[in-house]
């Protein structure tokens, strides 16, 4: 399943890419474009702009009306609607900055990009080949996994 979210949605965008999921996301383009490219490339088109979503409709495609205004609502929204699983697997994540997958990185080969600290306390990182940007499950992925327990306790 491929995913296109509008570009009111680039928060959700990123979390489901975190999840594995393919997503493009373009603030740049317009309704038309966006219902162009859903078809096109048969995508599921997510949305907060009702009318965008009629007309999605109107046209048969498929489209989601994203609702809730916390990440864990529109998270669970998505993830009950699609039956996606709401935990990160890093080694299935798409890069949250350009929906390239992620691929494990040798610890050793960041040592110049990383911060002393992160180097020292973390053995575990991913990067992306196309934008080259560099991830961990460090200090910040406590708030990640308090989302991601919210959005599941939603999804029941
Ligand atoms: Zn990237």
């Amino acid at each position: 399943m491929k995913f296109l979210a509008d570009g009111m949605l680039g928060k959700l965008a990123r979390w489901l890419r975190m999840l594995g999921q393919d997503v493009l996301y373009n603030t740049r383009l317009g309704d038309n474009e966006l219902l162009g490219l859903a078809k096109a490339e048969g995508r599921v088109l997510l949305t907060r702009d009702f009318e965008l979503y009629r007309r999605a409709i109107g046209r048969g495609l498929e489209c989601f009306y994203v609702d809730g205004k916390q990440e864990s609502d529109q998270l669970s929204g998505v993830a009950k609607r699609y039956g996606l699983e709401l935990e990160i697997d890093m080694d299935k994540s798409h890069c949250p900055l350009c929906n390239t997958k992620l691929e494990s990185a040798q610890k050793e080969q960041l040592k110049d990009k990383l911060e002393p600290n992160t180097y020292r306390y973390y053995d575990r990182f991913w990067r992306c080949p196309n934008c080259g940007q560099v991830y961990w499950q460090g200090a910040h992925w406590k708030q990640i996994s308090n989302t991601l327990t919210q959005a599941q306790e939603n999804k029941r």
